[in-house]
């Protein structure tokens, strides 16, 4: 299979001009919030002291054989499974650190290499049976895949959940591919319907390939308001993260031509085009900055803390249950007890009775 990683990293922005002029303002506001936020969120805690979360995701496969998959000479069903091996047991390495490849990582960088201390469990799979394909070319009409009135499929419970859309997403050309695109978790405020992410079909069937794709990985760094390591343009823009060097290329030319370290530089320093926030093919690693970076959405006062809370309610639920099965035992243990000394006094009381009779 001949491919180019190629995300859109304008999407979000492109997507706001059917925002009126007062909702980019309050775009505007949503995103200072935030970055003021964030910045707080980094300065008040450290790597090591951040919890493990978990993130339940629910995908939407939206395909015109219902989960029969055909694609050029590929012929499959998309199950669970599948999904389970080539999306979310990746991610779950990924973000913990446990991904083997994390070590072809230049070693001058490997001590910044972050655990995320997040996981990730699939909450439902949902197969819709459409004939709807995107155009990669039209980002116009890419989000039509999230609503059910074009074919695709409506977002659920976006505040608990990371929604997936995976759709056929047409080249655009030969071999040149839109792998999914994201929104930032700012715009979750004023879009919940388009939040989460849209993953290529093309993206799964490489992994399964064994090309190990890293699509859903950097997808889900936009999700959790992280940007491209480059900052999305020249040495001036950064990417509001310490620890990643200044860059100002996306990379993407590293799946034609050798990137090496250190002699892959910009900005006077070498370019950590490995990173998963970057365009490189070949993507290990995400550092502590990120990761710090990234907690901040789900801390309190982030747009995304409504996850964090939902399990700690449903742990308190489980507590809860657990002390009334236990008080039940007891009362139960309690009564029995009480029985036993009536029936074993009853029948002492009767045989004396007798006894005297
Ligand atoms: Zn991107």
């Amino acid at each position: 299979l001949k491919f180019d990683n190629n995300d859109n990293f304008n999407m979000p922005n492109l997507n706001l001009e059917k925002f009126n002029i007062q909702n980019l303002d309050i775009q505007y506001q949503i995103n200072e919030q935030l970055e003021s936020h964030t910045k707080k969120f980094m300065e008040n805690n450290e790597y090591e002291d951040i919890e493990e979360i978990e993130i339940p995701m629910i995908f939407h496969v939206v395909y015109n054989n219902g989960d029969n998959y055909q694609y050029e000479d590929y012929s499959f069903k998309l199950n669970q499974q599948l999904i389970q091996t080539y999306v979310v047991d990746q991610l779950n390495e990924d973000y913990n650190l446990e991904n083997e490849d994390r070590f072809e990582t230049p070693e001058v960088w490997q001590d910044l290499m972050a655990d995320f201390k997040i996981k990730f469990v699939i909450n439902k799979v949902i197969y819709i049976n459409s004939h709807l394909e995107l155009d990669g070319d039209d980002d116009s009409k890419l989000d039509t895949v999230k609503f059910d009135k074009n074919g695709g499929s409506d977002v659920i419970n976006p505040e608990l959940n990371l929604n997936v859309w995976i759709v056929n997403i047409l080249p655009m050309s030969t071999g040149n591919y839109l792998m999914g695109y994201a929104y930032y978790a700012s715009y979750f405020k004023q879009q919940p319907e388009l939040d989460g992410y849209v993953l290529n079909l093309y993206a799964l069937l490489l992994s399964m390939s064994g090309y190990g794709d890293r699509t859903s990985t950097h997808e889900i760094g936009h999700w959790m308001n992280l940007r491209h390591i480059w900052g999305d343009g020249g040495c001036d823009v950064d990417d509001g993260i310490v620890d990643t060097p200044n860059s100002d290329t996306s990379h993407i030319e590293c799946g034609s031509e050798n990137c090496t370290y250190p002699e892959t530089s910009s900005c006077g320093s070498a370019d950590m085009f490995m990173n998963f926030m970057s365009y490189g093919n070949e993507q290990y690693m995400f550092t502590k900055g990120q990761m710090l970076r990234a907690r901040a959405v789900f801390a309190e006062g982030g747009p995304r803390h409504s996850m964090v809370t939902r399990k700690k309610s449903t742990d308190d639920d489980d507590n809860h249950n657990h002390n009334v099965i236990i008080w039940c035992g007891l009362v139960a243990a309690f009564i029995c007890l009480i029985l036993m000394i009536y029936f074993i006094f009853r029948s002492v009381y009767r045989c004396i009775l007798k006894y005297r009779l």
